[in-house]
């Protein structure tokens, strides 16, 4: 099966490069599907989502390439169909892997005219218009943004995409969901997963709880967000109404997308094609590299067209800013290349966003000869795919591994990682040669692992018991630290929505599937916490009016920062501004993660950021300046 799939004469038989789905008019719908050496295929017609019988069956018409059509005469809109496949004399009833909307718990395929799905104003809006040349992205879980009682939001939005749409919410009087970000200043959201995966019962109430990483129908949105999963209309139409409000609020979004594997081997694309989708070993056993069941096999020519095709449709029907790929180091660089080619053609689609996890959760059987998308490669990739960088990561806090384990701003010698950190590792000593610091996402934590506040209540004290909930002034001083360092660094800052509050998920490793309780981001913690969100909003300010962080060519790099200090615990530099108009021409910066204090000659320069704040305008400073343990400085002239 292996063998057969990966041969090019398989490829030179079966590839087709058309459209596959369901082709709509109001006159007639035109239905095709890819199924090489099916013996039949049947399309089924229901006259209600719920049947489970199909009042019509059709006969569709082989053609070349493993194509099997028909066309349906008359208005077929919202009207659910599926496939029924026959092989060797054996029947499977599949949705279309193509489908573009579905019934609850995307059981059927139904076909849809996506006109009636557009809110008002969408038809205008688009995914470019918001896009600023250098993003700050904000990880967010679409039920995590609102399902606190004291988010704001009216009930029947929260934990659902419609959520995003409600302006001036509050908590005591300060922001909350969607004024907050605009507030906070961050330029695009990345939501888990929003394509519709299998792991939450539609039919259930809000209160079920996954991240999402189970795919089941890739180019239609998860139903359990919207407000009604059995109208096939609304989660698309509801989708829109979320991504509009985003754009609005001028911030983009972007998608996560799980491509590397399916939700299970009993899937639409192994019930369509046998084998066909999946990598498997040398003796036809199905791999598992991305240790969730099962992994895709992004190199045969239509998977490819598939990840190409679904990524395509989400920019240009949904208007998405940016996709990060989801085990990125399953897929081969030569899909990710030409898909960033193809998405480049856009009307200037060159301003999306793709970045992925430089990694797989196991060892995989990629055909021989293709190249993976992980870290050693990534200068196999095109300049505009960027990866997670754990390098910085847990150089800055500590191992992901290990609960206890520290990094620099816990008192670590990781000075020589800091710098790099610093400059995005563009110098390509360290196995992973960028090409630029574009094709680098600088963060500390994600949805994966310890919030960074847990990490830290975990590894920079000594408590036999941890406590999460008591305002802890030492582990909020190391928070702002780490911050510093993520927004004066080179690459592109990510953080952890609620980060910027001390979000705590009370020491939950893994909350893939527990509770909203303990995932959903607390508000009223966002007002306790609220100099530490200031201090993140001062970042950001500061991120996007400094051209010096934007610099991607390592001529620059080396020409603009120059280090001045790297001893233990300290590592200090300045950068210059690449551009002439900027308020500043130089910065000072100086990272302290000592026990001790450090002294610092300040002469000529203000100070914007100390350990308290960012400061709106620098204040005055005498010769030196005393920073305090565990602590970051910034000055500029
Ligand atoms: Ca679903």
């Amino acid at each position: 099966m292996k063998q057969r799939y990966e041969s090019k004469e398989f490829e030179e038989q079966y590839h087709y490069e058309g459209e596959l789905g369901a082709l709509y008019t109001s006159e007639k719908t035109q239905f095709i599907i890819h199924a090489p050496e099916a013996d039949e295929v049947r399309l089924n017609l229901y006259e209600k989502y719920t049947d489970s019988e199909a009042s019509k069956a059709i006969v569709m018409t082989p053609g070349d390439r493993g194509i099997f059509s028909s066309t349906v005469e008359g208005d077929c809109k919202n009207r659910a169909y599926t496939y029924t496949i026959v092989r060797d004399n054996k029947s499977v009833t599949a949705a279309d892997m193509y489908s573009k909307a579905v019934t609850v718990n995307g059981e059927k395929s139904v076909v849809i005219d996506l006109k009636d799905t557009n809110p008002q104003g969408f038809d205008i809006d688009t995914y470019y218009k918001h896009r600023p040349d250098n993003a700050i992205i904000y990880e967010l879980h679409v039920k995590d943004f609102s399902y606190d009682k004291n988010s704001g939001v009216r009930e029947e939005y929260r934990g659902r995409y419609l959520a995003f749409t409600e302006e001036n919410t509050t908590f005591e009087g300060k922001n909350t969901c969607i004024s907050y970000l605009k507030e906070l200043g961050i330029t695009h959201v990345h939501l888990l997963p929003v394509f519709d995966f299998a792991s939450i019962d539609e039919t259930g109430d809000n209160s079920q709880f996954n991240w999402g990483y189970d795919p089941l129908n890739y180019m239609v949105p998860e139903g359990s967000y919207s407000t009604d999963a059995t109208n096939p209309l609304t989660r698309i139409k509801e989708m829109k109404e979320m991504i509009l409000a985003l754009h609005n609020a001028g911030i983009g979004v972007i998608m996560d997308v799980v491509y590397n594997h399916t939700y299970s081997l009993d899937s639409v694309f192994e019930k369509t094609l046998p084998g066909y989708y999946y990598r498997q070993f040398e003796d036809d056993t199905y791999s598992d590299g991305s240790a969730c069941g099962n992994e895709t096999a992004s190199e045969r020519s239509m998977f490819r067209k598939y990840i190409i095709d679904s990524v395509l449709y989400w920019a240009t029907e949904y208007h998405i800013d940016g996709f990060r790929f989801d085990l990125m180091g399953l897929c081969d660089t030569d899909t990710l290349n030409i898909l960033r080619k193809k998405l480049n053609k856009l009307p200037n689609g060159e301003k999306i966003l793709v970045y992925g996890e430089p990694w797989t959760a196991a060892k995989s059987p990629m055909k021989k000869g293709m190249i993976p998308a992980v870290k050693a490669n990534i200068d196999k990739l095109d300049e505009g795919i960027a990866i997670f960088c754990d390098n910085s990561r847990d150089a800055i806090k500590g191992s992901v591994f290990i609960a206890e384990g520290k990094g620099f701003v816990q008192g670590e010698e990781l000075e020589d990682e800091i710098c790099d950190t610093v400059t995005a590792w563009y110098k390509g000593t360290k196995g992973f040669p960028a090409h630029s610091p574009k094709q680098i996402i600088t963060y500390v934590s994600a949805h994966d692992n310890y919030t960074l506040y847990d990490k830290l209540i975990l590894s920079a004290i000594d408590e036999k018991e941890s406590d999460y909930v008591t305002y802890n002034p030492y582990i909020v001083s190391i928070n702002k630290l780490v911050a510093a360092i993520v927004f004066t660094s080179l690459g592109t800052p990510f953080i952890q929505a609620g980060e910027e509050f001390a979000r705590t998920k009370e020491g939950d490793e893994n909350s893939y599937k527990s509770s909203p309780e303990i995932n959903m981001l607390s508000w009223s913690r966002k007002n306790e916490y609220e100099t530490l969100t200031s201090y993140y909003k001062g970042l950001i300010r500061l991120r996007k009016e400094f051209s010096g962080f934007n610099m991607t060519d390592s001529n620059d790099i080396a020409k603009n920062i120059t280090f001045i200090k790297k001893e233990k615990g300290v590592v200090s530099f300045k950068i210059k501004a690449l551009s002439e108009t900027d308020r500043y021409k130089e910065l000072y910066i100086i990272y302290n993660a000592a026990d001790r204090i450090n002294i610092v000659d300040t002469q000529g320069y203000k100070v914007i950021a100390d350990d308290t704040k960012v400061y709106d305008e620098g204040i005055k400073v005498t010769d030196s300046y005393i920073m305090p343990p565990k602590s970051a400085l910034i000055l500029a002239r």
